[in-house]
């Protein structure tokens, strides 16, 4: 039976140890790190998102503003909102949550955010430094996924990730950073030809699909670790993952479960990128 890798007690130590770095900023150089987060509308999954933000800056002591616009709020208005907040010294990170409205082109927004102010690391500039490796904020969930690995001590150097979904905040970046972890990776997706056959090759599979239960335990290799990013609603009505949990734990070595895998990553990726852009707008670049 496969390790439960347990992403809220990881979570949790990480967030800890975060405190204890944001209090010696305050204490030892006046910097207090500051999100802005804006929500629009009255999207329940995006308020629920929102508020897990805010407490985790609260917990942190990371100063967080919120900015809570209607649904009918123009293009326009949003932009010059993201325009205000860029110019003000006392907000570090900038994030608006989406989905946005359908009339609000959600690329023209994420390209309106200063690239060092960018804590979703969603701008073309901070994706390209993915890219290249020259690096300063990463995607949150992608992030987390990685240090997941690393704080269970599974090695990804030299082994064969495969990735099932390519969408531009979890599969497209993950593979990259992946990459940059000197694993060998494969990025499926939904015209993938003979998924199972490639799944059952994967030293680590990542599900980042959103279907329920996509991911049975056939696919999965004796002993490969599994990593469920997905967040779905079960036919119970309960939150579920991409990835036939009951049945895969049988098979693999190491398992996220959901919820309490990824997720609480990526909310603590994001305070993490939160006080990287203080730091980078006080001119200090080690971190
Ligand atoms: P998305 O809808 O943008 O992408 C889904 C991907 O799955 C696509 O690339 C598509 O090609 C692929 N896909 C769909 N059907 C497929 C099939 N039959 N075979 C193979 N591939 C198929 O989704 P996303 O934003 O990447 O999110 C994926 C899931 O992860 C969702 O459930 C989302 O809620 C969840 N998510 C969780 C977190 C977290 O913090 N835990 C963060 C982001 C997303």
């Amino acid at each position: 039976m496969a390790c439960i890798i347990d992403g809220k007690r990881i979570s949790a130590e990480i967030r800890a140890k975060l405190k204890v770095e944001v209090a010696n900023l305050k204490a030892e150089r006046g910097i207090v790190p500051s999100l802005a987060v804006i929500i629009v509308g009255e999207n329940p999954a995006s308020r629920v998102y929102v508020n897990n933000k805010k407490r985790a800056c609260d917990e942190i002591g990371i100063v967080s503003h919120e900015f809570a616009l209607p649904c009918d709020v123009s293009q326009a208005e949003l932009l010059s909102l993201i325009d205000e907040l860029d110019h003000r010294g006392d907000v570090n990170g900038i994030l608006v949550q989406m989905p946005l409205p359908a009339h609000i082109d959600e690329k023209a927004v994420i390209e309106r955010i200063s690239p060092i102010k960018d804590v979703d690391a969603f701008h073309e500039i901070n994706v390209g430094k993915l890219m290249t490796g020259n690096f300063k904020f990463l995607p949150c969930t992608p992030a987390g996924i990685v240090r997941l690995l690393d704080e269970s001590n599974i090695d990804i150097a030299g082994k064969h990730c495969v990735i099932i979904g390519r969408s531009n905040i979890v599969g497209k970046p993950l593979a990259m950073l992946m990459l940059h972890c000197d694993a060998t990776v494969t990025i499926c997706h939904s015209k993938t030809l003979h998924l199972d056959e490639i799944c059952r090759t994967a030293d680590i599979l990542v599900a980042a699909v959103g279907r329920a239960k996509f991911v049975t335990a056939d696919m999965i290799a004796p002993g490969a670790v599994v990593i469920d990013v997905g967040i779905n609603r079960g036919g119970d009505g309960k939150i579920c993952g991409d990835v036939d949990f009951d049945n895969a734990k049988e098979v693999a070595s190491y398992i996220t479960p959901v919820p309490g895998g990824v997720g609480p990553m990526t909310i603590c990726m994001l305070m993490n990128n939160a006080v990287t852009a203080a730091l980078l707008q006080n001119d200090d670049l080690k971190r």
